[in-house]
């Protein structure tokens, strides 16, 4: 467990280089299973470092999605309340990615009736922990997370700020994950362009050019992804749709190549264990920091606001 939390923290850093980040989770055979793990810590980093709050040394797990809905951060029902012992939390967190190995939980919720973040401790009194069972990502850790007036912190300011210090986090994490995509994506064609070689098909102009679509596409959106890390390296991203474009885009991209990737291999894609791997992996990530139709709704709220 803790050679998994080293691992994840040193391919993380302090989740600050995002061009660095980038550049390690678009390349092909990228490990998906650590791959999701750093995109959650620094998911987490950045929500706290939004907010000015210190951030704890450790892994971090981000508890934002609830079991009646994660898309929606205004739907959020977990609390905390002022106690003469201190903060207390009380609610239920899905999906925490990390939250098997993780050093902190950061806890997005309503303290007071305002949008809060707290910081609860892996040793925290009232802190129940349980793995999630899910097709693709086991080993990321992903767990529930019960809270039952557990200790707790409250992190910096409440209310408007903690708000879109969330929003601002979870879209610098769209970036990540869409890094992650196109490394799965390039993963998958370089896969069947092997398969295809064994196969003896690479004379037939369906499977190359099908291949070949699939790799332009993804190429397109990897150059669209390391051009917005490098613009909030510099600290030049003033619209943050492009965050949600890149996220689209590169999901899309991955889905494509994996279609083109089943379609090659036939009904040897029923049977290949591997390419069933990067398939779930992939899909798996349509869902993750805000299905795909959110992201449309951002992209679609600014081109019509
Ligand atoms: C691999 C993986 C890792 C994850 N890691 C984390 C994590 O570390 N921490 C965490 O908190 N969560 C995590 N999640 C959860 C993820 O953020 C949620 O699955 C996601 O936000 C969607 O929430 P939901 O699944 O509850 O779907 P819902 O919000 O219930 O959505 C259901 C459907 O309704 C649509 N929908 C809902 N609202 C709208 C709207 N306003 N406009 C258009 N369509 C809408 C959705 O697109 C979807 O099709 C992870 C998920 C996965 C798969």
């Amino acid at each position: 467990m803790s050679a998994i939390r080293d691992r994840v923290l040193g391919l993380a850093g302090s989740c600050t280089s995002f061009r660095g980040l980038v550049e390690g989770l678009s390349s092909e055979n990228v490990d998906p299973c650590t791959a999701m793990s750093v995109v959650a810590h620094c998911t987490a980093v950045r929500i706290a470092s939004n907010l000015g709050a210190s951030v704890p040394q450790g892994l971090l797990a981000p508890a934002i999605t609830e079991p009646h809905g994660g898309s929606n951060l205004q739907n959020v029902t977990t609390s905390a309340r002022m106690t003469p012992r201190g903060w207390v939390v009380d609610g239920v967190k899905w999906f925490v990615t990390n939250g098997l190995y993780a050093d902190y939980f950061l806890v997005y919720l309503r303290a007071n009736d305002e949008p809060a973040v707290a910081l609860v401790g892996r040793n925290a009194r009232g802190l129940k922990i349980e793995p999630m069972k899910l097709s693709a990502y086991t080993c990321s850790g992903i767990a529930k997370v019960y809270l039952r007036n557990a200790e707790a912190r409250v992190m910096g300011k409440t209310g408007r700020e903690a708000y879109r210090s969330t929003l601002r986090g979870i879209a610098e994490a769209r970036v990540l994950l869409a890094a992650l995509a196109v490394g799965l994506g390039k993963t998958v064609v370089s896969y069947a362009i092997e398969w295809a070689k064994g196969r003896g098909i690479t004379g037939l102009q369906a499977v190359t050019h099908r291949l070949a679509r699939a790799h332009a596409i993804l190429k397109t959106a990897e150059g669209y992804v390391h051009t917005i890390a490098g613009l909030i390296d510099e600290g030049k991203l003033e619209d943050w749709t492009a965050a949600s474009i890149a996220k689209y885009v590169a999901v899309e991209a991955a889905i494509e190549a994996v279609t083109a990737a089943r379609r090659t291999m036939a009904g040897h894609a029923f049977i290949d264990e591997k390419l069933q791997s990067l398939q779930q992996h992939i899909e798996a990530l349509e869902p993750a920091e805000g299905t795909q139709d959110i992201q449309l709704e951002i992209i679609a709220r600014r081109l019509f606001h």
